[in-house]
């Protein structure tokens, strides 16, 4: 069994109350005096972003492998890092287009006049984030509400103390801080800042804190995008591979030790094929990391909570049949060792709620329509994964099975397209964000009708006795 926890974290420096409201006042003031910045503006505060992450990033992996107590720079390279200047790029790229006030028809009545959408900036944006992809999620938030013109209180999570320090410090040396600045702290810290009357928080995170947030946000009318998890289900058809599906979810669970939201949270196999499928997947898992005990590639688990947590809810299921299928042992640095189960009791823990790390049950089905119902028990997901060549059986598990997003052959993929937008649906989440659609979540619709030098209302006033005649008519 495990004793040590992930590294200590240090003390956690909290933003005290009087300078998180002061940089709130700042940054809102200057929103309600300064003009909307314009395209130029934006793509030079999307560059700052840029710069400031690249020319840092070994010590931003750093400081994120002392949080976690072992994670790999790779890995918060290519899952945190390219996406991340994946969406700045293309942000800079397409947001002059994005900013173009959008013309819309006129009805021949009100003719000439003219009539469109301008976006606008909403004011001051909100953004809290989990730990378990604190660059990404904290910043990519960031690039949608830049690009919408907007400033940005960021309040990354307590978990990454090393990580929100440096972030703190990089962002008030790249950043005016009436423009974007960092706020640290725990639960306390989040409630009042959550208080704040901002004009949009972006909160990525758990359901059970998202309904604190939505609360506290309530009074003040912030309209509130929550970006949660769930159960997402990945569904191996009788026509796919198993080894290439296999390999698709060994990656797709594993990569970061499963604490990834949009992580293949159980797989669904046809009932004869899931032991060999449970098989294929550890090949794949002993292929990518041949040892899990100090194996600088293999992700530890954030905390000893968290650790525990899995370790119940795999004992737990072991105590009601279930069997498993490890690589490598517990050990002493905080790794879960890889862990998939099969005959999980349904009412089980691993059936029921988040797994969020390392371990992955394998619900077997007779057919579609009992997977569909095995799914359509459970609250709408985050992500679906799907694995068929067939057409029919892959729109029946689309239409079926609805989710906030799907990748079909394949996992996490959906989430990296920044032509796509982001986001769940019911308790996976509200609203989406990324590329385009984030641009216009976090901007102001605003409708503008300039109208022409001849106005069909203004003949249409009182008195309306002069209209009694075509009444009459
Ligand atoms: P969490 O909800 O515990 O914490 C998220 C943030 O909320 C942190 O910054 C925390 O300080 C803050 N917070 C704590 N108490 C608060 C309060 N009373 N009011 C306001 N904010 C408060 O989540 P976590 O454990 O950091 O992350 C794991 C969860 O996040 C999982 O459920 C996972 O599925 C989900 N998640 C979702 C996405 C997504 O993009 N949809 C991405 C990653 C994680």
């Amino acid at each position: 069994t495990r004793t040590e926890g992930a590294t200590p974290h240090p003390p956690q420096g909290d933003t005290p109350p009087a300078l998180m409201a002061q940089l709130f006042a700042d940054q809102r003031h200057a929103s309600r005096h300064e003009p909307p910045p314009p395209a130029e503006a934006r793509r030079q505060a999307l560059s700052a972003l840029e710069t400031m992450v690249r020319d840092h990033l070994p010590e931003i992996a750093q400081a994120i492998s002392q949080d976690f107590g072992g994670r790999a720079v790779a890995e918060t390279e290519l899952l945190e890092a390219v996406p991340l200047l994946g969406a700045v790029r293309y942000a800079r790229r397409h947001l002059a287009r994005w900013m173009r006030p959008e013309r819309r028809l006129v009805a021949w009545q009100f003719l000439p006049s003219r009539a469109y959408v301008r976006h606008e900036p909403l004011g001051v944006v909100g953004i809290l984030s989990p730990w378990n992809y604190p660059l990404l999620l904290t910043l990519s938030p960031l690039v949608d509400a830049l690009a919408a013109g907007n400033r940005a209180l960021l309040k990354p999570s307590e978990l990454t103390p090393c990580f929100s320090a440096l972030l703190a410090r990089l962002v008030s040396e790249a950043f005016p801080a009436d423009r974007v600045a960092v706020v640290t702290g725990g639960p306390a810290v989040a409630a009042a800042f959550c208080a704040l009357p901002f004009d949009h928080i972006v909160f990525t995170g758990s359901g059970a804190v998202a309904r604190k947030v939505l609360a506290a946000a309530a009074p003040n009318l912030t309209p509130v995008t929550l970006e949660l998890g769930g159960k997402s289900p990945a569904i191996v058809c009788p026509d796919y591979s198993l080894a290439a599906a296999a390999r698709s979810i060994a990656l797709g669970k594993f990569l970061n030790a499963g604490q990834t939201c949009v992580a293949p949270d159980y797989v669904m196999a046809p009932h004869d094929k899931t032991e060999e499928l449970a098989e294929a997947i550890l090949a794949e898992v002993r292929r990518a990391w041949p040892a899990i005990e100090g194996n600088a590639d293999y992700t530890a688990v954030i905390e000893q909570r968290h650790f525990q947590r899995l370790a119940a809810a795999v004992e737990e299921a072991r105590v009601g049949g279930a069997r498993t299928f490890v690589h490598g042992i517990e050990g002493e640095t905080g790794r879960f060792p890889p862990t998939i189960v099969l005959d999980a009791p349904p009412e089980s823990l691993l059936l029921r709620e988040e797994i969020f790390g390392p371990v992955l049950p394998v619900v077997p089905y007779q057919n579609l329509d009992e997977a569909l119902a095995f799914i359509a028990a459970r609250e709408r997901p985050l992500a679906l994964y799907c694995f068929t060549h067939d057409r029919a059986m892959r729109e029946k598990l689309l239409d079926g099975a609805t989710s906030g997003g799907a990748t079909v052959n394949g996992t996490l993929l959906h989430v990296a397209r920044e032509g796509l937008p982001f986001g769940g649906i019911g308790p996976s989440g509200m609203g989406a964000y990324h590329g385009h659609d984030g641009f216009l979540r976090l901007s102001h619709a605003r409708a503008v009708h300039v109208a022409g030098p001849v106005n069909v209302l203004e003949w249409l006033g009182p008195p309306y006795g002069r209209f009694a005649r075509f009444v009459a008519d």
